[in-house]
């Protein structure tokens, strides 16, 4: 199965696609996560990367969709995947359909309050990528490796709003895209991780076979 999950930023798509990821053995594909490696490993398109992402901008599209063409290409990518993250404008979309087969498009609904809450209040394991909040419950250390946790450069106040602003100008517009398609069904983020996943289960069940 195929699949792409949408949503604004802090909306909880990277939480749920390791959650399917885990349940249905299929990769979870993070176009933030893969520009993040880059950064990390101080590539020449991590160094151009880093300047869109410290705006809270979009990298250009030429850049993420080769990233994903290519790893889609992966052995891995064979009996499905998840992508997160990507896309994000309506040119990436329309790329997407030339080297992708989409099944179904999980849109996760969230209001942009709770978004800027929730970006704010996210840490993440440099170690084993694990994301936490420290909302309810105030944690300096990853519970599954022990490595200190951080705060993503780009989930500052500042920067925040600026991807949201992003998020609504050219992102957004992807909701109608693929309701056009009829191929999108919206979860409502819940209160728990937990709990929106039961909604997305349900979604993503019948394509499990596939
Ligand atoms: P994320 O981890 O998905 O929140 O992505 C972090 C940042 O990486 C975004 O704010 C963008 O600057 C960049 N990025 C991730 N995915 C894309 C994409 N599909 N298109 C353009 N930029 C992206």
């Amino acid at each position: 199965m195929n699949i792409i999950l949408f949503g604004a930023p802090g909306s909880g798509k990277g939480t749920q696609a390791k959650l399917i990821s885990k349940e249905f053995g299929i990769p979870q594909i993070s176009t933030g996560d893969i520009l993040r490696e880059h950064i990390s490993r101080g590539t020449e398109l991590g160094e151009v990367a880093k300047t869109y992402i410290d705006e809270g901008k979009l990298v250009p599209d030429e850049i993420v969709i080769a990233l994903v063409k290519e790893r889609l290409s992966l052995p891995d990518c064979k009996k499905g995947y998840i992508l997160d993250g990507f896309p994000r404008t309506i040119e990436q979309a329309e790329k997407l359909v030339k080297f992708a087969d989409i099944d179904v498009v999980v849109h996760i609904d969230v209001s942009i309050n709770e978004v800027e809450r929730r970006a704010l209040t996210r840490r993440i394991c440099p170690n084993c990528g694990k994301i936490y909040s420290i909302a309810d419950k105030y944690i300096e250390d990853c519970e599954s490796c022990g490595a200190k946790l951080i705060q993503r450069d780009d989930d500052k106040l500042e920067v925040v709003r600026k991807r949201i602003e992003t998020y609504l100008s050219q992102s957004e517009p992807l909701i109608e895209f693929y309701k056009k398609k009829k191929i999108l069904s919206t979860v409502f983020s819940a209160e728990t991780p937990e709990e929106t996943y039961k909604a997305v289960r349900e979604i993503v069940l019948p394509f499990a076979k596939k």
